[in-house]
């Protein structure tokens, strides 16, 4: 079974401009991908003429809340039966492959959800985008996201809790490194899991093959993080000059979650967001936004991530954050790199996705218009949508 792209101007999530290319997808990966294709040799294959569009890999997301749909008081459906919030979670799902991206990671989920929703996406149970799945969040007592997360205490029971999220199938392990904006009563600057903590939940993962995530917003607790060996820094609210530093020398990579404050602040208490996450967020918004202009002009690695499912971030304007990212500083190109071949990395699937080459995974995603112009075009529905050479 064979499918071919032919007429587009294809961005390969490599380069830096957009290319005449043809590509020939061969069941689930890309076969091809060539300025001349012989098409004599694929005489049953679909065409897909894509003139005038653009051709792009299949946009990728690193930090979404996959079984919320980001209303107003997120929290009120947070005590919903679990076979609700599956439902919600295959609905967010399809929403989000709908909109053209292919894959997310799913940063938390009570009672393992997105584990499950994601073997049942893999298997054809259910239509949807591919999940990266962390399982439930690893925090301390009280901490930021308790309420589904493991609460652990002391190094011990942090290692206990990485290793049941591995043995549940978590395929990144979250830990809670700070306070955040949407738990009531803890502070987005106060640090929260000690360096130990984390550390000994970070050596589990990475015996196991995984890479962790941490939600960290304050300086200390950043810090903490990287310490502890940390892959990704998601929100990085208050970077400084030695924080960087650190997660230059480290590689480290930030996934700022522009969107999130944004449709926050912009709903305020008047769309129903509750009071306490409206002031925490107003407040943070300036060093969030000036974290983000470090971080990119020094050179950090910056991931695309919404995360989405907090209020009023809804699943399927995914996009947004691209144009957050390129009205803050990014060019084009580099929003566009965050949210495939960089995000690839991120997330650790560089091997399979993130860019259209012959080998890799056919996720690929057609859209009107030139983003590289204008990044808003993505906001609209792709015309195409493949995710491993199934039309979607
Ligand atoms: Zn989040």
């Amino acid at each position: 079974m064979h499918i071919i792209i032919k007429n587009g101007k294809v961005f390969t999530g490599l380069g830096n401009s957009l290319e005449d290319l043809t590509i020939v997808i061969e069941n689930k990966e890309i076969k091809e991908i060539a300025e001349k294709v012989d098409f004599e040799k694929y005489p049953e294959a679909k065409i897909i003429d894509a003139k005038g569009n653009t051709v792009l890999p299949g946009l990728i997301d690193c930090h979404v809340h996959i079984t919320s749909e980001g209303n107003a008081d997120m929290l009120k459906t947070l005590h919903d039966p679990v076979p609700r919030h599956t439902l919600r979670g295959a609905m967010v799902a399809k929403k989000m492959l709908d909109a053209g991206f292919t894959t997310v990671r799913n940063m938390g989920s009570g009672d393992n959800i997105d584990i499950e929703l994601a073997k049942a996406i893999d298997q054809g149970m259910v239509d949807g985008c591919r999940i990266i799945p962390s399982g439930r969040c690893i925090c301390m007592t009280g901490g930021h996201g308790w309420f589904n997360g493991r609460e652990v205490d002391g190094a011990d029971e942090a290692r206990k809790g990485a290793r049941e999220q591995l043995k549940a199938g978590a395929q990144v392990i979250k830990i809670m490194a700070t306070g955040g904006v949407m738990t009531e009563g803890v502070e987005p600057g106060s640090p929260q899991m000690t360096i130990e903590e984390m550390q000994a939940a970070v050596e589990e993962a990475h015996k196991a093959g995984r890479k962790t995530a941490t939600h960290a917003q304050g300086t200390e607790g950043i810090k903490n993080a990287i310490l502890a060996g940390l892959d990704t820094i998601e929100h990085a609210i208050f970077l400084d000059k030695e924080t960087i530093e650190m997660m230059l020398e480290r590689n480290v990579a930030i996934v700022p979650t522009l969107a999130a404050p944004y449709q926050i602040n912009k709903g305020g208490i008047e769309a129903g967001i509750p009071e306490y996450a409206v002031k925490k967020s107003m407040r943070i918004a300036d060093s969030h936004v000036k974290s983000f202009k470090m971080a990119l002009e020094a050179g950090v690695i910056i991931g695309m991530g919404t995360d989405s499912g907090t209020p009023l971030n809804r699943p399927g304007n995914n996009a947004m954050e691209l144009e957050l990212l390129v009205e803050h500083g990014m060019t084009e190109v580099q929003a566009l790199h965050a949210a495939t071949s960089v995000a690839a990395k991120i997330i650790d699937r560089e091997s399979i996705l993130g860019s259209l080459e012959a080998g890799k995974l056919a996720d690929i995603v057609i859209f009107e218009g030139n983003p590289l112009e204008d990044i808003k075009v993505l906001h609209n529905k792709p015309v195409t949508v493949i995710k491993e050479g199934k039309l979607h």
